[in-house]
């Protein structure tokens, strides 16, 4: 007999759990690790990737490193023919190492120490970005004959992270500063910009393409031909099984339209997505370590909190949905982390059926922005194991 087709890509289907299969694996962790654990599961991190390729296919992801440099994530990308956004000489050498070409990577940070620029030269890492002239000095001091990209303000109306305020030059003045650039004995190499993380907006990047495509124009008046448009990172990620306003296909075809519409054909397109790419694999697993009742609610504590791989509360302004393996009805209760700081709550009312020291609470789609920016050790509370599977 034939056997019958499989309805789903393999890829799909193996990365795309049911609730009771994130249930099992998270039941079949719990026996073999001690919590606190985040499991990052490799093929929802190619999927996310072929996601991306498959709606942009003209647009070469950039992973950024800071999401999460965990080195089986970031090999995992190197083998799919990404590139790498770092905004440090540490980060550079950490990609380098585990064998990411120099020309795949992007120095993407725009105010660089003398001695990482050094790093660069040495390690020919030529692509990078900048947003003022002081930068420009610097760079063709340390690295003559780099490859500079101006990294433009653009709007990042409702995205979650703001990035405008601290970055970015003013699109009036980056065809001043590339050809400043060109003076400088530096190669004008293109336009960059970040419309802000967890953008859902996809109007910031209609806008941002057709500010680039006005520098693009600008700059070969000046007979400045310039060859990559880098479109940044951004792209949102649901956070909540019922979150609405998330459709990256449907943002992503509009980009690409856009694309299309204001480029030539031999411009080349980048971007640097991070959550997009990491955040959808991570799946954290904590523990029940005590519970009270207090201010007429139950309180319970986990051995993880917002000191470790929630730390992305505080810093990438992020809520997260928790969940529970135990059944029952669900009462406003109260989550909180190990230390002993009031700051380190997790929810107030969070909706979670009665617990007990010891049930696992765990939590979906925190790959990016969680272990990456947690504290090892504070309060002796260690950040969770990552385990990839
Ligand atoms: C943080 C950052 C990114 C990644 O942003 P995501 O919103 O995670 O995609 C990309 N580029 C730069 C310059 C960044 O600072």
């Amino acid at each position: 007999m034939k056997k019958p087709p499989l309805s789903l890509s393999p890829l799909k289907s193996k990365a795309e759990l049911t609730a009771s299969g994130i249930e099992n694996l998270v039941r079949s962790m719990l026996q073999k690790h001690r919590t606190p654990f985040m499991i990052i599961k490799r093929c929802q991190l190619e999927r996310q990737f072929e996601r991306f390729r498959k709606a942009l296919p003209e647009v070469t992801p950039f992973y950024a490193v800071k999401a999460n440099p965990h080195p089986k994530i970031l090999r995992t990308f190197l083998k799919l023919g990404a590139g790498f956004d770092v905004a440090s000489a540490a980060e550079m050498k950490h990609v380098l190492k585990l064998g990411a070409p120099s020309d795949r990577i992007i120095f993407a940070h725009t105010i660089k120490t003398p001695e990482d620029i050094v790093t660069a030269r040495r390690r020919r890492v030529r692509m990078m970005t900048f947003d003022n002239e002081s930068e420009l000095y610097k760079i063709a001091k340390h690295f003559p004959r780099a490859r500079v990209l101006v990294r433009i303000k653009v709007a990042n109306s409702g995205s979650v992270v703001e990035l405008s305020l601290k970055f970015g030059a003013d699109p009036d003045q980056a065809a001043y500063l590339l050809e400043k650039a060109r003076s400088l004995g530096l190669i004008p190499f293109g336009v960059s910009f970040h419309v802000g993380s967890q953008s859902k907006n996809t109007e910031n990047y209609l806008q941002a393409i057709e500010l680039a495509a006005d520098i693009f124009e600008a700059a070969r008046d000046r007979d400045i031909r310039l060859k990559v448009l880098d479109i940044g990172g951004g792209f949102p990620i649901q956070h909540f099984d019922n979150e609405i306003g998330v459709n990256f296909e449907r943002m992503a075809s509009q980009i690409r339209q856009s694309l299309k519409n204001h480029f030539s054909r031999d411009v080349r397109f980048i971007a640097e997505p991070g959550r997009f790419l990491a955040g959808p694999a991570g799946i954290l697993v904590t523990q029940v370590i005590g519970r009270a009742f207090r201010n007429n609610k139950n309180y319970y504590y986990l051995n993880d909190g917002v000191y470790q791989d929630f730390s992305g509360m505080v810093f990438d302004h992020c809520r997260y949905e928790f969940k529970t393996l135990r059944r029952g009805q669900k009462i406003l209760s109260t989550l909180a982390g190990p230390t002993c700081d009031s700051f380190d709550t997790l929810a107030l009312n969070a909706e979670i059926p009665e617990l007990y020291v010891g049930d696992a609470v765990y939590v979906k789609n925190i790959g990016a922005y969680s272990s990456a920016s947690a504290v090892p050790g504070f309060n002796g509370f260690d950040p969770a194991k990552l385990l990839v599977v």
